[in-house]
């Protein structure tokens, strides 16, 4: 039998060496930024077509390659960053393996035209598959433009792989955040299918998280900054009021570099120990600078996981700087160099505010005997002092007369009985959270919130099948402001958004504006309602068997519910009880939640023995 190992060509080894350094879109546009960054660039254009499906495109103004350079730039293991083994110890630029650009042209139709300072004529070379099919002198300003058409035209079963054109390019943009806002003295510009998508002129740190994140987020940023002899620090963290039920805005960078570094985030997560609500995220935007030789980014093929000498130490001094600039903010609670030139002219919801309300009962009097009914739920154990009266019995237990009637300030047996939607029909709320009703068969107690969330969604459910929700116009506009990747996530939604009656002026960019609303919905909800639906969207990507509407629906609904802790008259419980038991499915809520007990007079019967 003759020999069976054979070396394999260099296109092959090259294909399969780009699985690692290329595996969609956004992979390719890291790569791309980050040569552009290592040549000097002062200003970048991002160009990309169907989610870089179509195309990756790249134009820098840095020191571009001289014809021989242009040509080696290609091939596998050509790199001009470092050229001993002794250099990864020492990295100061963003590339080193010299892959990038081979593994790229292994996989696709690249194109590139350079010219450095020093020369007359630039380079163009026409690559496909990683063979050269043209390269000649051209014309071309100083810098380098590197196109990538047709990504994995060669590899059918990695361009089967790729998600849709909105998570393509939810990943794009990510890349693309992490390069801009490590790199803020470059000016960036970002354009999708023709369409400018960012354009950061170059600036503060503080300029480029606001220009990219919205210009909410300025006020709400807490500035850092420390210097020691391991690390310096420096940028800004969050307010504790600044936080998501998800991933909040989480951004660490170790020598210009984005990073992932769950050991550090801990750090930070655990100085804002206490001040946060369980299960929010605090956001945070800092910017570590290690010596180059404490720091081995060669652990990763993709970057982004890197080790630090002496993690230990950096973990105490991240988790202290936070601390104390957490301290600073809440000790003197003011803007810290809140940088008004940055306030763009969107309002936020101006017409969302509301004025904040207290409730007094204007006729309470604790030294009347009958002074407090309205008290019974709030000061129960009060009124049994005052009036020693049997009524503490039902404290808590708030018939909607007395919520919400002036005869009901007597505090005598008849009037807690005799409001006619109580007596009759026997309904009662209880802790502003349970409405009670008494069967033939005993006693109902329902869930006030979940029974509503379960008569909108199917409401919502309907709504969404036939399109026929109905619209309240806005007076005045709402508009919002967001990241894009967010912003796109609703217009996807659109259609659906507008079936149940939201009506949207502007869906673009970072720009939200909304002029009508579905009936039930209030202007001051709409806020939490769509960052609830964005949420929800990242979490579950739409490839999940999820159906889109099910679970706009649920998400709708319940942003949209009766609370607990909301008062309800008797009518309104009337209408609840007769709304849900019209519901195909009235005993469970959409995530599989109980709506309602039933308590049988056998059940009562058992405590009684
Ligand atoms: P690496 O960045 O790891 O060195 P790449 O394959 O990304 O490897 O690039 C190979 C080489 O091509 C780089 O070392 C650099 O010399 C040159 N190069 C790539 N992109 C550019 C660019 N935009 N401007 C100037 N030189 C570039
Ligand atoms: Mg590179």
């Amino acid at each position: 039998m003759s020999d069976i190992i054979r070396l394999l060509p260099d296109h092959v080894a090259n294909q399969i060496a780009a699985g690692e350094v290329v595996q969609r879109p956004a992979s390719v546009v890291k790569e791309l930024l980050e040569n552009a960054i290592d040549a000097s660039a002062k200003a970048i254009t991002l160009i990309i077509k169907d989610a870089g499906k179509t195309l990756v495109q790249v134009i820098d103004d840095g020191k571009g390659m001289s014809t021989t350079d242009a040509r080696m730039a290609f091939e596998r293991h050509a790199t001009s960053k470092i050229s001993t083994a002794q250099d990864l110890f020492n990295l100061a630029t963003k590339g080193f393996r010299g892959e990038a650009l081979a593994s790229v042209a292994a996989i696709s139709h690249v194109s590139v035209k350079t010219r450095r300072e020093e020369d007359d004529l630039g380079t163009q070379i026409d690559i496909e598959g990683s063979k050269v099919t043209s390269q000649e002198p051209v014309v071309t300003p100083q810098g380098t433009m590197i196109s990538v058409r047709n990504l994995f035209y060669n590899v059918p079963a990695r361009r089967k792989f790729l998600k849709s054109d909105s998570v393509e390019l939810r990943n794009i943009t990510n890349e693309f955040h992490r390069v801009a806002m490590a790199h803020p003295q470059i000016a960036f510009k970002f354009l999708n299918n023709d369409s400018e998508l960012f354009n950061l002129p170059s600036g503060t740190y503080r300029h480029r998280i606001v220009n990219i994140m919205g210009s909410r987020v300025d006020d709400k940023l807490v500035p850092i900054k420390e210097e020691t002899e391991l690390l310096t620090i420096h940028g800004y963290i969050g307010k504790p009021e600044f936080t998501r039920k998800t991933k909040g805005l989480q951004y660490f960078f170790a020598n210009d570099r984005f990073i992932k570094h769950s050991y550090l985030h801990h750090a930070v997560v655990s100085a804002f120990e206490g001040l946060l609500a369980d299960k929010a995220n605090p956001s945070y935007f800092l910017y570590l600078d290690v010596p180059t030789d404490s720091l081995d980014i060669n652990i990763h093929p993709t970057k982004t996981e890197v080790k630090f000498e002496d993690e230990h130490s950096l973990y105490a001094i991240v988790r202290a700087t936070v601390k104390h600039a957490l301290g600073q903010f809440s000790i003197d609670a003011i803007d810290f160099q809140k940088d008004t030139e940055l306030d763009l002219p969107y309002n936020i919801a101006k017409n969302g505010t509301q004025a904040p309300r207290i409730d007094v009962d204007p006729d309470f009097n604790p030294f009347k005997a009958d002074g407090g009914l309205k008290q019974a739920s709030g000061n129960a154990n009060f009124q049994s002092k005052a009036t020693g009266s049997w009524d503490t019995l039902y404290a808590g237990l708030e018939d909607s007369s007395t919520m919400n009637d002036e005869s009901s300030l007597h505090p005598d047996m008849e009037t807690l009985f005799s409001k006619e939607e109580s007596t009759d029909k026997n309904i009662f709320q209880l802790q502003r959270k349970f409405i009670i009703s008494t069967l033939q068969s005993g006693l109902l107690v329902i869930n006030q919130n979940r029974a509503h969330e379960r008569v909108l969604y199917e409401q919502l459910l309907r709504q969404l099948t036939v399109q026929n929700g109905v619209s309240q116009q806005l007076l005045f506009p709402i508009s919002l402001e967001r990241p894009l990747e967010e912003v796109t996530i609703l217009s996807q939604l659109q259609a659906e958004l507008e079936s149940v009656g939201f009506l949207f002026k502007t869906l673009e960019k970072n720009l939200i504006e909304i002029e009508g609303l579905p009936l039930d919905l209030k202007s001051a909800d709409v806020e939490g309602l769509l960052d609830s639906i964005i949420r929800f969207q990242q979490e579950e990507l739409p490839e999940t068997n999820f159906s889109h509407v099910d679970r706009l629906a649920s998400r709708m609904a319940a942003s949209m519910a009766i609370k607990t802790g909301d008062a309800l008259n008797g009518q309104q419980m009337q209408q609840l009880i007769d709304e849900l038991f019209a519901c195909k499915e009235p005993e469970l809520t959409a995530q599989g939640r109980k709506v309602f007990i039933n308590i049988t007079g056998e059940n009562l019967n058992s405590k009684f023995n």
